[in-house]
């Protein structure tokens, strides 16, 4: 079964339902019943929303350069407030009016109540298994959706057993119902109105583009990385420094990373990426520290890389913990003078750094400043 089929397989569990316990409820006066019908439809107008806007919100046009995704969010955004106003009427009608569960339509409330609980329980499990074969969040939301579904039926179904121990409790699980709708009504809004003031993409998605893009070598630096959603699908704006040395270079490294993200991330619908060269200055001057932040005193102990590029002075975390990857950043942030205690080790490290021609300085000065200095008054500069 694919990915979409389940939204049609919900829709049909959550219409079968509507129209039952909409029966069942005028059938036996169940209020709580009655409840969980509206409930059942608003499941269901949510399952029609969101397979409309799957097909229709692609249409960009003129006036809606980018799409009509947020359709969505409009659409479960009114689903909220009709949710509030349906528990708003079941709350004041359980506490204004007399409220009893008739003898009549007791067993086919029943019956109603008790295929409800085992067609939602059964549906949740399904979509969990789908959810986890697919790596799918949103079908995986609509099974612990589906999984309050079976609660608010096992609410019902209590208020039905209580009677037959001859008490008649409606009014209350009536209000224990409201109460489950008003919590889903919640959660919805909250959802939606982050999307419609565009709430960032969550860290897990920030993440993974984040690795794409850093996955390119020529990248030097993210500046700035803002993903936001709308319906079902990711916007990205996104500002790089690169390394390239001329504007075609960039521009194809540009081209590419493009349509990478676009492979790796599915919802990716736009990506505008913005691009710096990375700034010139020469020498450039790149002093390896440790993990104290002193001069590292042998290659592979460096941790971090200071650079210092026309007066000013960044320091760059993190560095791999391999000569080769260490030099592989020094080329990267196009360091002329490499300061360090000591030069590599490793021939393809040493290789790599004279292939880009970076003059490894070695020093046995701990504080990197005054390394810097004495270079500067080695090279007659100050
Ligand atoms: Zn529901």
């Amino acid at each position: 079964m694919k990915k979409e089929h389940w939204a049609l397989v919900s829709l049909s569990v959550n219409l079968l339902q509507t129209l039952l316990k909409l029966i069942g409820g005028l059938f036996s006066g169940s209020l709580s019943l009655i409840g969980e019908a509206i409930h059942s439809l608003s499941d269901s107008f949510a399952s029609i929303v969101a397979y409309l806007t799957l097909k229709f919100s692609d249409r960009k046009s003129a006036r809606f350069p980018y799409g009509l995704y947020k359709l969505e969010n409009v659409g479960s955004f009114v689903i909220g407030i009709f949710l509030l106003l349906a528990a708003y009427e079941i709350i004041k009608r359980a506490l204004t009016e007399r409220v009893s569960i008739k003898e009549e339509g007791w067993s086919f409330g029943v019956v109603v109540v008790v295929f409800s609980l085992f067609s939602s329980l059964t549906l949740s499990f399904l979509e969990r298994r789908a959810a986890k074969k697919y790596n799918s969040p949103t079908l995986l939301a609509d099974s612990y959706h589906t999984l309050t579904d079976a609660f608010g039926s096992s609410l019902v179904l209590m208020s039905f057993l209580s009677v037959y121990l001859g008490h008649q409790l409606d009014r209350y699980f009536a209000v224990a119902v409201s109460l489950l709708i008003i919590w889903t009504a919640v959660g919805i809004l909250r959802k939606e109105m982050g999307v419609l003031l565009d709430v960032s993409a969550d860290e897990k998605t920030l993440q993974k583009i984040r690795e794409v893009i850093l996955s390119f070598e020529d990248v030097v630096e993210i500046k700035n990385l803002f993903v936001r959603s709308s319906g079902g699908k990711l916007f990205a704006d996104i500002t790089l420094t690169l390394s390239g040395i001329n504007f075609e270079q960039m521009h194809s490294l540009v081209d590419e990373l493009e349509n990478k993200l676009k492979k790796e991330i599915n919802e990716l619908e736009m990506v505008f990426i913005h691009y710096e060269p990375a700034e010139t200055c020469t020498p450039r001057v790149g002093i390896l520290l440790n993990s104290e932040k002193e001069v590292a005193s042998k290659f592979d102990d460096s941790r971090h890389l200071l650079v210092f590029c026309n007066g000013g002075s960044r320091l760059i975390e993190s560095l791999p913990e391999d000569e080769l990857g260490i030099s592989r950043e020094v080329v990267k942030h196009s360091i002329n003078i490499l300061v360090s205690g000591h030069h590599p080790e490793t021939q393809e490290a040493k290789l790599m750094l004279s292939k880009a021609g970076v003059f490894v300085w070695e020093t046995e000065e701990k504080n990197p400043y005054k390394a810097l200095s004495q270079i500067a008054s080695g090279l007659g500069i100050s």
